[in-house]
């Protein structure tokens, strides 16, 4: 079924009896081409893309939970392509030009709205560190512009510039950037690869990985074995524990980040902002409640909810950058699990088994890399080759020394 102006009038007309399911409930065949672990917007976008631009269909995403029910449903939605290094702009890029087309491509409306962010900076060397970005940013072809304190302040009046520990002195703007509802991706992902014959499995856990003279030949799922010739690993703050059933000990370390939405407002931020401070971004829903976080938990759990200091330190974030946040009340909390690299950048490579492949290391930024990651861990799964704007994102850079830290924090996962 096409989604369109036409068929909801239509359906308007039959009492909306006649909506067909997004997409199908299989059970699982005995082999496939390719198998995916992993049901969330990288794993799904992989089995999508897969069957669009390589023409791979005899695959099937196995998911342990339901769609949506990992970081995919649980991120504060940003999507931006405001990076630095050579390793990351142009794939981040890549990924931002894809979610302008994305609705069209696959017929769903994922509300991408690209309302803007801005970085706020907050000393004349972050100015400088900005700046330097902003450069970086232009001189790959990506939209990035230095605004000053009062270019800031005529945007969103309602900031601290006067009165904060760290005054406000301009922000870094990226108007291409904003937001994009972030189950509606699951959603538009599955129902895509799922017409192209794309077997999506929900309620379907990989318990193990069977291998014969050291190639995989399937897995081991609580709904049976199911044989593959290739295996995709995108099981995000998983990634470990999956990784483990292959014997692969992987530069990964897992910590849960929080979010928080308050009660629905009247419109009253308008843009994604991100305070240069510390670390707290916001931005607000089209239904009005205000979706912000902050930084990690600082320690590594597997535990989907967060602790109580975190709360606090990003309450007192947002009230320091926002004072009237103070009026909001919460309305709910939630905690995912991230799968943080040594450099704070994603691995998108093959492994050392040869039909294994692995895709991981998102940290807390790898809901906007959405649709590059599906489209890059296609590209490798079919071709064999790393995607060119995905070349640096190798899993034996820790070992060669060529790490892409954008936040140049070392290897310290729970800082990137
Ligand atoms: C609170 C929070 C805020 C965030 N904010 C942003 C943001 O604003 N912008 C941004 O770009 N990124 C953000 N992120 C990060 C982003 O959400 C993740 O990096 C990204 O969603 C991870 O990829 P995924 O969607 O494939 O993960 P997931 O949706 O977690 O998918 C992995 C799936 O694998 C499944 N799985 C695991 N093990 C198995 C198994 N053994 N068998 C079968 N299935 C298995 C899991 O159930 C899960 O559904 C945020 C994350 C959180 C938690």
């Amino acid at each position: 079924m096409r989604y369109s102006a036409y068929s909801i009038f239509k359906q308007a007309f039959s009492g909306n009896r006649l909506w067909t399911p997004a997409w199908r409930e299989p059970q699982p065949k005995t082999h496939y081409d390719v198998i995916i672990i992993g049901g969330g917007g990288h794993g799904l976008s992989t089995a999508y893309y897969l069957a669009k631009e390589f023409g791979i269909t005899n695959v099937a995403v196995l998911e342990k939970g339901y769609i949506g029910s990992g970081n995919v449903g649980r991120n504060t939605t940003i999507i931006r392509s405001n990076y630095l290094l050579e390793g990351n702009n142009p794939f981040y890029e890549l990924s931002l030009q894809l979610w302008e087309g994305l609705e069209k491509d696959f017929n769903y409306n994922a509300m991408v709205s690209q309302r803007g962010i801005v970085t706020l900076f907050h000393s004349d060397s972050q100015r400088d560190d900005y700046a330097r970005r902003g450069n970086g940013m232009r001189m790959h072809g990506v939209d990035a512009e230095l605004l000053d304190r009062e270019q800031v302040r005529r945007m969103m009046p309602y900031l601290n510039f006067d009165h904060a520990r760290f005054p406000i002195l301009g922000g870094l703007y990226q108007k291409r950037g904003g937001t994009v509802r972030h189950d509606a991706v699951a959603w538009g992902y599955a129902r895509g690869a799922d017409q192209r014959g794309v077997d999506v499995i929900q309620h379907c856990e990989v318990t193990g990985i069977r291998r014969e003279n050291g190639v995989v030949v399937g897995v081991e799922t609580t709904k049976g074995f199911i044989g593959c010739s290739k295996l995709a690993l995108a099981a995000a703050g998983n990634t470990t524990t999956v990784g483990r059933m292959a014997d692969l000990d992987l530069p990964i370390e897992t910590h849960v980040l929080q979010a928080f939405v308050s009660e629905g407002l009247k419109p009253v931020i308008d843009h994604v902002i991100t305070y240069g401070a510390g670390h707290f971004y916001i931005s607000q829903s089209d239904k009005g409640g205000l979706v912000f976080g902050a930084g990690l938990d600082f320690y590594s759990s597997y535990a989907q909810r967060g602790n109580l200091q975190t709360v606090e330190h990003t309450m007192e974030e947002g009230v320091t950058m926002i004072p009237g946040l103070s009026r909001a009340k919460v309305l709910r909390a939630w905690a995912g699990v991230m799968d943080m690299s040594m450099d704070g950048s994603p691995i998108i490579d093959r492994t050392p088994i040869d039909n294994l492949y692995l895709n991981c290391g998102w940290c807390y930024g790898g809901f906007k890399a959405t649709p590059a990651s599906g489209f890059c861990f296609a590209h490798l799964i079919a071709r064999n080759e790393p995607h060119h704007v995905a070349r640096f994102m190798r899993l034996d850079r820790f070992e060669r020394g060529y790490m892409i830290d954008e936040a140049g924090k070392g290897p310290q996962p729970n800082l990137h």
